[in-house]
């Protein structure tokens, strides 16, 4: 710390409530940028973790550094996600809490590293015996697997996730991870079918191509040149430094085993993903309207690695049939609408493999026995997304992201200021924006855009997205966080298309365009491709498959409405739980160490609402404990308390800081606790103690 404070003007300081004028923006992120440039890449805000992706390898994470913050009070030692990690895991440990890490920040901020290190920490000051180190290699473990299927080169990031996660861990009473469970949301699917230039497929499909053997090659029928497949064509083709297919696949086929999966199912998975490359390339011609099929061998070789009959898959991907009351109706499609019938099976296949995956990873996963267990959980999920151009996929991530912005202020601003009130502290009011209003216009019953979308979707007749969006129009335009294209002409407003509406949203406006919103919701595979997978002999796509077909014959729900559900039950996972807070940074947009984008980093610092939470936090008071605890540790300061006193906590306390010389502006008593303003005065308090 006092090495901290003389470095202030090279280094910056280590929490921000530490910042003379800690309502400038542009001084909170000169402090960033003065630590990043001595490549101190962590900074506080309270007990928020800012962390500022290096784009270096730094030597910081060694068992030596896990060392230096084992059992170490977080204010004792230099930011860092092992002193967030430590206090997460001593509560859980010690008052047996559960916990959640929540980690946000946009795509190549460094989320998945950090979700990794906190790991990395767990499991080094954990038992290193029997079945707990087979459980942490196992939670380890099951992040190559899912990072080969649910990750790829973008042009942000090498290696970016392409789902969500969350994970937990569950903790026996010693505080031994003996279990864990995940849970995956939204693959970005039309990955498996196209790419933007410079970007690549999921890894598995190069390191498929890159690490099997001859022998394993020959039974796939497949050939090492990417150039062979038409769903690879789009994306990069040459090498990629820093990643290493060959070496990447031993890694995967070694996850698998430890995480139980069989050599056969290990068969039927690279069969599957050798079978989506073959399927890309299916072609088709079309004569008056009616499409044929190009090549006939090549359906053959997909159903052959499917294990499926190939006239079945050949009909399915030529026609379609529709069942009304009591008919069943089929028609032949054209061109255009079998490579649309090709390319959702490949997406809806690859999809589903990735939910198996998980499935299968988490049964690996339970705890042997069912006693109890306590857990911390790890939230990986990508940030905010404003894009030049937004769809369907920008509103499901942003409408999550609106979910974790109430989330935080119902845990940290709402509580923090429910505390002080509820204390009797004086307290001066932060006003800080609830962004409940924008929840609602997106997810409310009957009457939010999601009920509106599926309304539309489900409509007999003709839906389309130009019908959905007059609808939108039509019953949201009065709302002042939508805006329809006919109102964005006035004035500033940037004039949208006619097929865009904008969401003010926490973190700003994004405009979104309407096209192919429709089809995505309802996310239909023709009935006829769906059964000729079920009735596939490969263990996996029939389970997949079997276990949909069942479930839709319920009700089916659109993809958003799925979506919804999903996260609002994340959400109720974490309200129970003591968060604690990752906000991750990305310094440019080159990945390069040696740039600070200033632009760049205050963008993000708005979107993550930083300025706010330090606004809370600075005008709170830095820690808080309840007199019994308090009196209990500091006693043998004071002359009237120590050894033995039998008062009341409170009037003990306030013996107690009257001995220690507390000035008034530096603390204040609660009903229950004492609130000290300043870190520096616990210091000064902790010290006093130790030289006791
Ligand atoms: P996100 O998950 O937010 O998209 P990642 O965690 O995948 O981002 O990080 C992107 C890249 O940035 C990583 O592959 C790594 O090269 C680099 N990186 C991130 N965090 C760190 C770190 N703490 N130390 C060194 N490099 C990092
Ligand atoms: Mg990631």
């Amino acid at each position: 710390m006092e090495h901290q404070l003389h470095d202030r003007d090279r280094v910056g300081v280590q929490d921000a409530v530490l910042l003379e004028d800690f309502n400038n923006q542009d001084v909170f992120v000169d402090n960033l940028q003065k630590r990043f440039k001595e490549h101190v890449i962590y900074t506080y805000i309270g007990p928020v973790l800012i962390s500022v992706n290096p784009y270096m390898e730094l030597n910081i994470y060694d068992k030596k550094s896990v060392k230096e913050y084992h059992n170490k009070h977080f204010f004792e030692v230099p930011p860092h996600i092992f002193a967030i990690t430590n206090t997460a895991y001593t509560s859980l440990k010690d008052e047996n809490r559960e916990q959640c890490i929540l980690i946000s920040g946009e795509s190549g901020s460094g989320k998945t590293e950090a979700s990794k290190k906190v790991l990395q920490y767990i499991a080094e000051v954990t038992d290193h015996r029997g079945e707990v180190e087979k459980c942490k290699d196992k939670l380890i473990f099951s992040n190559p697997i899912l990072e080969a299927f649910g990750n790829a080169k973008t042009n942000r990031n090498d290696n970016s996730s392409r789902f969500g996660k969350y994970m937990d861990i569950q903790f026996n009473f010693e505080g031994n991870p003996v279990g864990g469970n995940i849970l995956n949301y939204l693959l970005e699917k039309s990955r498996v079918i196209s790419q933007t230039p410079g970007e690549r497929n999921f890894h598995i499909f190069y390191q498929l191509l890159a690490g099997a053997n001859e022998d394993e090659l020959n039974k796939l029928d497949l050939k090492r040149s990417l150039s062979s497949y038409y769903y690879l064509s789009s994306g990069q083709q040459n090498g990629s430094s820093g990643i290493n297919d060959e070496k990447d696949f031993k890694e995967v086929k070694k996850a698998l085993s430890t995480l139980d999966f069989t050599e056969n199912e290990q068969m039927d998975l690279f069969a599957i993903i050798s079978a989506i490359l073959h399927m890309g390339n299916i072609g088709f011609t079309e004569e008056e309207g009616v499409s044929f099929i190009a090549k006939p061998e090549m359906v053959e070789n997909v159903s052959k690695l499917l294990n499926c009959d190939k006239n079945l898959l050949k009909q399915a991907l030529l026609e379609r049939t529709i069942k009304t009351n009591n008919e069943e109706l089929t028609t032949p499609l054209n061109r255009d609408l079998s490579v649309y019938a090709r390319d959702a099976l490949a997406k809806a296949v690859y999809d589903r493999v990735f939910t198996w995956l998980v499935k299968k990873i988490n049964k690996s996963l339970q705890p042997k026995d069912n006693r109890r267990n306590v857990v911390m959980g790890i939230l990986d999920i990508y940030g905010f997304e404003i894009f030049e151009r937004n769809s369907f996929e920008q509103l499901c991530i942003n409408f999550c992201n609106e979910k974790l912005q109430q989330l935080f202020i119902d845990l940290t601003l709402k509580s923090e200021q429910d505390e002080y009130e509820k204390e009797g502290i004086k307290w001066q009011h932060v006003e800080y924006f609830d962004n409940k209003i924008i929840c609602d216009l997106i997810e409310e019953k009957h009457k939010g855009l999601i009920a509106y979308m599926d309304d539309e979707c489900l409509r007999p007749g003709d839906p389309n997205d130009i019908t959905l969006l007059a609808k939108l129009d039509k019953y949201l335009d009065y709302h002042a966080h939508y805006i329809s294209h006919k109102k964005a002409d006035i004035k500033l407003q940037k004039i949208m298309g006619r097929d865009e509406f904008r969401l003010i949203h926490y973190a700003g406006a994004v405009t979104y365009n309407v096209k192919s919103f429709i089809d995505k919701n309802n996310d239909l595979l023709f009935r006829d491709l769906r059964e000729a997978m079920i009735r596939s002999k490969n263990g996996i796509l029939q389970s997949v498959f079997l276990e949909s077909e069942q479930q839709s014959k319920k009700r089916p729900e659109t993809a958003i409405t799925q979506f919804k559900y999903s996260v609002n039950n994340l959400m109720n996972i974490l309200k129970d739980k003591e968060p604690s807070y990752i906000r991750c940074i990305k310094p440019n947009d080159s990945k390069r160490s040696d740039v600070f984008d200033f632009e760049l980093v205050s963008h993000q610092v708005t979107y993550l609402g930083l300025m706010e939470n330090l606004r809370v936090r600075r005008a709170g008071f830095a820690y808080r404990r309840d007199y019994q605890r308090f009196l209990k540790r500091y006693k043998c300061l004071c002359k009237e308390t120590w050894p033995n006193y039998h008062g009341d906590a409170k009037d003990g306390v306030t013996k107690l800081i009257a001995a220690l010389k507390f000035t008034e502006d530096e603390y204040q008593m609660g009903k229950t606790k004492i609130f000290i303003r300043h870190p520096k005065t616990l210091f000064s308090t902790e010290d006093a103690f130790q030289l006791k």
